[in-house]
């Protein structure tokens, strides 16, 4: 099976002012295209072929980890923003982040801090166990929950790829401002 570059739900230009066609285009274009294409050679002929990228992650390592991972990571990614963003709802979820956190905001304070101190590149996560409980869990390079038997439900990309031609160096700036795209329906939906 050759696994396809998804399609993405907005233009590459309805996330600006936050993330930049530019930034798009070549983050889903190009960095991801390369991780797809990665994966299917890296694939093919292989016990892994058929199956899904969690599978693949959760029992793999080395190169396949790092291309698989990075898959996974940006099909999660480029599907948890909407433009202009969606709003949390009340519901399991909000509960469960007031119970964990203290309040919303407390919470995307916490994320965005655990974003910068994130040293190099990688993915901060907030994930979930099999019963729910809510943590903030920081990855290097492609990693991802799964490998920790948590649900992944909404990941900031801390690479430079991801804010570099728009933010340079700030990586705290870009944190902060994908709030205004986050499409917590979609997020609410992986809970
Ligand atoms: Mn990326």
């Amino acid at each position: 099976m050759k696994r396809e570059l998804i399609k993405l739900p907005y233009r590459p230009d309805e996330l600006q002012p936050v993330i930049g066609k530019n930034t798009v285009d070549c983050h889903h274009g190009k960095h991801l295209q390369a991780y797809v294409n990665n994966l299917n050679n890296l694939v093919a002929g292989t016990p892994f072929e058929e199956a899904d990228l969690e599978t693949i992650v959760r029992a793999s390592d080395g190169a396949l980890f790092n291309n698989a991972g990075q898959v996974l990571n940006h099909e999660l990614y480029f599907t948890q923003f909407a433009p202009g963003g969606a709003p949390l709802q009340e519901g399991k979820l909000r509960d469960a982040l007031v119970a964990t956190f203290g309040t919303f905001d407390d919470f995307r304070a916490r994320f965005e801090a655990e974003g910068v101190a994130l040293f190099g590149s990688g993915w901060v996560w907030l994930a979930a166990d099999a019963a729910g409980r809510l943590s903030i869990v920081k990855e290097p390079n492609a990693g991802n929950p799964v490998t920790k038997q948590l649900r992944p439900l909404l990941g900031f990309d801390v690479w430079e790829h991801a804010y570099y031609l728009d933010y340079q160096n700030r990586r705290a700036d870009h944190l902060k401002a994908l709030w205004a795209i986050v499409d917590w329906k979609a997020v609410q939906a992986r809970y």
